[in-house]
């Protein structure tokens, strides 16, 4: 299937790695422009260099922190007028609810509510005026499903899922849309960071925690960055335009509900 997006624009954050870098990679794959993001300039440009040698793809790149005005300034000098958004950072860390004071809290809005709304603000009037546009959120299956131990997420990123929940019904007749993406348990850094923190709380080995959690879930498997970014990439093609304000939950049927 031929996605119709070959020769559109799209940022794609935080995807030196993981979830990010597997829907930067699968635009490129259907002849999108991409440029990516992450803090770390040299992983930044070695994936830049993997996804051109992979697809032929032109890939730009912007070091920087998205969860900063700066950063978020920069990435938007370099691309102003993208066809494609895809909104990511590094997730909150994991704790208890005892621990996290209100530094840790704005913290986790700053980078999983306002980061995402602070860019959608910035690129959906041009989609709107070029009638295309494609907003993808990252966000997680905490949205439906609280994780205890992940409190910061479950609370910021809710924040971000009732914005968007409003504003998809504003743009969606001009052919804008934004949906929400939320991973399950994915084989990433991140999944193997949370595994670690889990087993030193329950004094489990991080193996056995692994095991655990595989055995928890109906697909007895983590999800691929890969087969996320394909799911990306179909929600920002020409044939997706009346799927809006959706949140789309990939995590293996973990979710336990019918609906
Ligand atoms: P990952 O493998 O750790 O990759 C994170 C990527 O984001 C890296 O490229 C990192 O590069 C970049 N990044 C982190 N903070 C950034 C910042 N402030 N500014 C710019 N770039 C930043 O993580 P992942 O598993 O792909 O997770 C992506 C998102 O999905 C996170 O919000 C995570 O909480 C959420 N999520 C993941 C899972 C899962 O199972 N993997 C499940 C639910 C939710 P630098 O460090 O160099 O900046």
């Amino acid at each position: 299937m031929d996605f119709g997006i070959r020769g559109r624009k799209a940022i794609v954050c935080a995807a030196s790695k993981g979830l990010g870098k597997g829907c930067a990679m699968a635009l490129a794959a259907e002849g999108v422009e991409v440029l990516i993001t992450a803090r770390g300039a040299e992983a930044l440009e070695a994936t830049a260099v993997e996804i051109r040698s992979r697809t032929g793809a032109t890939v730009r790149t912007v070091a920087g922190d998205v969860t900063t005005e700066a950063g978020r300034a920069a990435i938007l000098a370099a691309m102003p007028d993208p066809d494609i958004l895809v909104n990511n950072a590094g997730g909150p860390p994991a704790g208890d609810y005892h621990d996290w004071v209100e530094e840790d809290w704005r913290k986790a809005v700053e980078a999983n509510m306002i980061t995402p709304i602070m860019l959608i603000r910035a690129v959906v009037d041009g989609m709107v005026e070029r009638q295309f546009g494609r907003i993808v959120n990252i966000t997680s299956s905490a949205v439906k499903a609280p994780i205890p131990e992940l409190g910061l997420s479950n609370g910021a990123r809710a924040g971000l899922t009732g914005f968007v929940a409003g504003i998809a019904r504003q743009v969606v007749k001009h052919n804008v849309t934004i949906n929400n993406l939320l991973p399950g348990q994915f084989e990433t850094d991140r999944l193997t960071s949370n595994i670690a923190t889990n087993a030193k709380r329950s004094g489990r080995s991080e193996e056995e925690t692994r095991q655990a959690m595989l055995a928890a879930n109906p697909a007895r498997r983590f999800g691929s960055a890969q087969e996320f970014g394909a799911t990306c990439a179909f929600l920002c093609s020409a044939h997706a335009g009346y799927i809006a304000g959706q949140n789309v939950l990939i995590d293996g049927a973990r979710y336990p509900g019918t609906f």
